[in-house]
């Protein structure tokens, strides 16, 4: 539904070695270097960056377009995006439904 939910969500963007690997195969300095400049840590139950403490909202690679949300990198997002179904956390709006 591209309504950006679980994108801006604190807890669903988190990259592992598999995608570092992929975007540097791929030449994809601009993703590393978002990456390398976010540094994003767990500070009890929300991100803040390494680097200066700044409190990181959602994923940086989110873009809203005219009234629905995009993902920028959306052929290269990382596995735990491509994973993700929807309706299957409570943060989703399709949560309930079907039940
Ligand atoms: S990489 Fe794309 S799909 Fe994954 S959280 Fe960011 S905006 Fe959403």
């Amino acid at each position: 539904m591209r309504c950006g939910k679980c994108c801006l969500s604190n807890l669903s963007f988190y990259v592992k070695d598999a995608d570092i690997e992929r975007w540097k195969l791929q030449n994809r300095e601009d993703i590393l270097h978002i990456i390398e400049n976010c540094q994003a840590v767990w500070a009890g139950d929300h991100f803040v960056s390494a680097r200066d403490g700044t409190f990181l909202h959602g994923c940086p690679f989110l873009e809203w377009d005219g009234g629905i949300y995009n993902c920028s990198i959306y052929g290269t997002r990382p596995r735990v995006c491509r994973d993700y179904r929807p309706g299957s956390s409570k943060i989703c709006s399709q949560y309930y439904k079907g039940l």
